[in-house]
């Protein structure tokens, strides 16, 4: 595609994430340690480390999940024209045969959402004591497709830049009940001035957006393609939905096997843990002690010489280590108030005795073969709303260092290396664990950058 639209992002809500930590392959928010008070500075009854979805039974929101949009147009789109994509993007999803989730539409929102009534709106949709029940204000419902117009005024009213920003997506009012944590509202705004240019990546900025109302995280696979250099057809066949800057309209409007994972970890069908395997271990630091946190894993399926495809750039799963534990747990260049573990981040698992999950990764959904493990640092594009994993970039995070290189392979020697992994053999229904990589060429620890690189 375009040059100008690689360098367009996917956003969350940029001002969400003063509060809010990005989390990665699968969940987009995974439940702290139980605090007094309502969310979101506290939640009695979260369930430390479990992931945020919404959970389909009578006493929660029971599927099909139903969603209401716009009155007016997107941008040139017409509404039925818009509508007629919001509709595809949702079954994108509910085509997955491995997952359980299924999408319908209500109705229309209340009114038109327009550039004077954006913020009332939103923050209908955040005023969480009107729940259970729809938003105040008679415009916003449970889960909110919003239209913005052909200037992007929509998105400037709510302090978005409608030339970066095709369209961001939010889950307000996190709730628990001490067995899951679930969404109770779900919303997204597509870019109008974006909705100009091709129905097919408008099509994929939906799937995307739709994507985070559902629970995802971005995922970080192929990153060669984020340039457009050096990106193969196979690689660009392999972009998850979930990549964070719309690279390929067409590529990326069907889920890749990393989102098929993503969501079938989040709502599973039966099949899934029968059909396919998955690989666990963790990421540590030189020291081969320290829990490293933040580091992109990625599971490549050994490349096939009899196909004509590079099965390793389109049959991948990524997942962030530490993608489960809160994000400032012992880590000064996170951490924001206080050196403990008690910190304002409402989020992730917090558990000082388990201190190695810090660094642990868990790869879902693997088709059964032989599989690579390789990690590498996250790009240092993928900034605030496009962040990917726990931590992401934040405050300058480092990986490389001299001598070391930027993608390091699981080996069956006991050593992490740059060449010569060591393929895994998985099969249907197996776990692989243990799955340990050192870290070449690190400080020991976070501390070590304190003062910088
Ligand atoms: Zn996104």
């Amino acid at each position: 595609m375009t040059r100008a639209r690689a360098a367009l992002l996917l956003g969350l809500l940029p001002f969400a994430l003063a509060a809010i930590v990005l989390r990665a392959e699968g969940p987009l928010y995974v439940g702290g340690p139980p605090q007094s008070g309502s969310f979101p500075n506290g939640n009695p009854n979260s369930v430390p480390g479990g992931p945020y979805r919404w959970i389909n039974d009578a006493t929660h929101t029971p599927f099909p999940l139903t969603y209401w949009t716009d009155q007016g147009t997107l941008g040139v789109q017409t509404k039925a024209q818009a509508d007629a994509l919001v509709q595809a993007a949702f079954q994108a999803w509910q085509d997955i045969p491995t997952a359980n989730i299924s999408f319908t539409k209500a109705g229309d929102l209340g009114g038109n959402v327009t550039a004077s009534n954006a913020i009332p709106v939103q923050n209908a949709l955040y005023d969480c004591t009107t729940l259970p029940g729809d938003p105040a204000g008679g415009i916003a419902k449970p889960r909110t497709i919003i239209y913005d117009d052909s200037s992007g005024s929509i998105m400037i009213a709510l302090g978005e830049d409608p030339n970066s920003i095709l369209g961001f997506a939010d889950t307000p009012c996190l709730e628990s009940d001490g067995t899951y944590n679930y969404f109770t509202r779900g919303y997204a705004v597509l870019n109008g001035m974006f909705a100009v240019s091709d129905p097919v990546d408008l099509q994929a900025v939906m799937t995307h957006e739709f994507g985070h109302m559902i629970g995802l995280d971005h995922s970080q696979i192929n990153v060669e393609c984020l340039n457009g250099l050096g990106c193969s057809p196979d690689a660009l066949a392999g972009l998850p939905t979930m990549f964070p800057t719309l690279v390929d309209g067409a590529a990326m409007s069907t889920p890749a096997t990393d989102d098929i994972a993503g969501l079938s970890e989040l709502y599973p069908d039966p099949s899934f843990n029968t059909s396919t395997g998955r690989i666990t271990g963790h990421i540590l630091f030189s020291d081969g002690v320290t829990p490293a946190q933040g580091y992109n894993v990625v599971v490549r399926q050994v490349d096939n010489p009899g196909t004509m495809q590079d099965e390793s750039k389109i049959i991948a799963v990524s997942n962030v280590s530490g993608y489960l534990f809160t994000a400032d747990a012992g880590n000064p260049l996170v951490q924001v108030n206080t050196p403990t573990f008690q910190t304002p981040s409402p989020f992730g698992w917090n558990d000082p005795a388990q201190m190695a999950q810090i660094g642990m990764f868990n790869v879902p959904g693997l088709p059964p073969g032989d599989y690579t493990v390789e990690v590498e640092k996250l790009d240092d594009s993928f900034t605030l709303g496009s962040g990917v994993g726990p931590i992401g970039t934040y405050l300058g995070f480092q990986f490389l260092m001299p001598g070391s290189c930027t993608t390091q392979f699981w080996n069956n020697s006991g050593s992490t290396v740059c060449e010569a992994p060591t393929p895994i053999t998985v099969t249907a229904g197996s776990t692989t664990s243990g799955v340990d990589i050192i870290l070449i060429g690190t400080p020991p620890r976070y501390d070590a950058w304190e003062d910088g690189p």
